[in-house]
This record gives C-alpha cells, structure tokens and sequence, in this order.
C-alpha cells in the first residue's frame, strides 16, 4: 500500500518540518512500514531525509534553464528528490497542462529514473455521458506514457471528487480501478475526498493499492490515522 499526501499550495516550511516530523514519529512508534510519500509545497522540498518520501508535485522537464517561475532537475537533485506527479487535475485543469507537455515531463523523469506518481480522472460532464465515454476519456489521458515504467504509479483522481467531498461509490471505484489495471499493472492510487471516515473503507477495495490525498491529509493526526489504516 502506499499513503501519500499532496498538500498542494499549504503549509509554510515550518509547519511542514513539523508535520513531517509527527509522521514519521508515528510511524516509528507504531511500526509502520507502508509507503509514505508526502508532496509539499515547494519550500519544502529540502525536507528529505527519513522514512516518510517528500516529493515534488511538479518540475519541468529540465536539468535547468530559463523557464521561470519553474523547478527542474537540477534543483530537485540538490534536494535528493526522486519521486513526482504529474498531471494532477489542477495542473491540468487551472494550469492548462495538456497532455503533450505531461508526456514530455513523464519522460524526461522516467529517464532520470524517478518514480512517477501520474495522475489521470475525469470531469463531471465526462463522467454523466457513462462508463464508456468516461473510459475513453481517462484512456486518452495513458496516451504517451510508458505503462510498462517500473517505477510508476497512477493515481485516478475523479476531478469531480477532488476537494467536494464527494466520491464515487465503491463499486464505481472498483470498476473503474479494474479497466485501469487492464492498461497497467502499475500500483492504482484513487484520490478525490479521501478522509479518516472513508479510508479504510477505500484501501480494502479491489484494485485500490494506496490513497493520495489533499485536504484530509492537512492535519499530520488525520494522515497518521489513514497510514495506520494501510
Ligand atoms: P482532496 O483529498 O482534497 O479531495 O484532494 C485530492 C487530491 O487532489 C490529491 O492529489
């Protein structure tokens, strides 16, 4: 199972150093050994160091170079980071990330030998035209992507689910999980409004190997508690 958290745009460094901290306290003291990645803002990418695997929840695809307002690899080395996402929602979505630009990112980081977290969901009116349309659409979005990459994993994120409080049932999470085990056998996070409540319930469904939450995931006490449950 793999726990991970986005904290997005939260946090400053101090309350990251401190929530990194409590995790992996946590995890010490109830011998926990799941896969705990967190994905911190920016500022806090030099926080790597134990048992808990910070991330960058972006970074361009280069060593460096004149692309500002960006990160490349070359800082994400210095920081020892090794693990990313790519194309979360809100990367796609508010950021206008399309697809080419995701795969050029996805193997640029391959080639480095990251572990790439890669995040592909649907819209709501996608998912109101059914199943079909909505495999369609979550198919278009492997397009270009190395589903063989032993170092991925997809994280299917509804874009409906993220931050509403709203989830898929757990059939639809179970039926959707397994057409997406048919494109690859990569670990299958599912992400959008996982909390204390519903965790548990999501980690013990068919085809779900991890969580990667948002909100929920703020509070270090309410992540330990979704770790505890992997
Ligand atoms: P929420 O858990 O806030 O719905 O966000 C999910 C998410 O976007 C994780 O990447």
């Amino acid at each position: 199972m793999i726990i991970a958290a986005n904290l997005k745009t939260n946090l400053t460094r101090i309350k990251t150093t401190k929530y990194i901290n409590e995790v992996e306290s946590f995890l010490k003291k109830n011998n926990i050994s799941q896969e705990v990645l967190v994905f911190p803002a920016t500022s806090s990418l030099n926080l790597h160091s134990g048992s808990v695997v910070v991330g960058a929840q972006n970074a361009y695809p280069t060593i460096n170079g004149a692309f500002t307002g960006e990160i490349g690899y070359e800082q994400l080395e210095e920081f020892n980071i090794k693990t990313i996402l790519i194309g979360h929602s809100e990367r796609r979505h508010l950021l206008g990330e399309a697809q080419e630009k995701l795969v050029e990112k996805f193997n640029f980081y391959k080639n480095l030998g990251f572990k790439i977290i890669f995040c592909v969901g649907e819209p709501i009116e996608v998912r109101e035209e059914g199943f079909e349309s909505m495999m369609e659409y979550i198919s278009k979005q492997y397009e270009g992507i190395d589903t063989l990459y032993e170092n991925l994993v997809i994280a299917y994120e509804p874009v409906w689910a993220i931050g509403t409080g709203l989830t898929p049932t757990s059939e639809d999470i179970v039926a959707i999980h397994q057409e997406l085990k048919k494109k690859s056998q990569a670990p299958l996070l599912y992400g959008g409004s996982v909390k204390v409540t519903n965790a548990a319930e999501v980690l013990a469904l068919e085809g779900v190997d991890g969580i990667l939450v948002g909100s929920a995931a703020l509070y270090a006490e309410h992540f330990c508690t979704m770790c505890q449950y992997a």
